[in-house]
């Protein structure tokens, strides 16, 4: 089941500068900060109501955020939905046909299971389910 949208994701230049104009736009700060090593990613969180934004600013030259900006620019990013069961969804969403780019869940930044799902089988936009990692996270690991 998906709950909601947990985030949008935002590809951005400089995680700074981004940082300051959001935190005018939105009034409030950014309440985490958190370097994704994998991913070659620096992440950045804000919270909206009960939904966040999420920007992403690449730390290598050959991460997917770098290649992302150098074809289409800096804005959205992807869509994260989040979902009950991580590992039930993707097998419903593989079984529907959609291209996953993650067929196994991955460790993400701000404490949550992460996976995607390809652009290509989305009219797009990419995709992101994730699931707060959590005490009952027992139940479907
Ligand atoms: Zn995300």
């Amino acid at each position: 089941m998906i709950n909601k949208i947990e985030h949008l994701g935002i590809a951005v230049h400089n995680i700074e500068e981004a940082n300051q104009m959001y935190e005018k736009l939105l009034g409030v700060a950014s309440y985490k900060q958190e370097l994704v090593e994998e991913q070659g990613v620096l992440t950045s969180f804000f919270k909206v109501g009960k939904s966040k934004i999420e920007l992403l600013a690449s730390t290598e030259d050959d991460s997917p955020i770098s290649k992302f900006i150098a074809k289409r620019g800096e804005g959205i990013h992807h869509i994260a939905f989040e979902v009950e069961d991580i590992k039930k969804e993707l097998k419903r969403l593989q079984s529907e046909g959609f291209q996953l780019i993650d067929k196994v869940p991955k460790k993400g930044a701000d404490n949550k299971l992460i996976a995607f799902v390809h652009p290509k089988s989305t009219n797009g936009t990419l995709i992101e389910l994730c699931q707060e990692i959590s005490g009952n996270i027992a139940k479907s690991t």
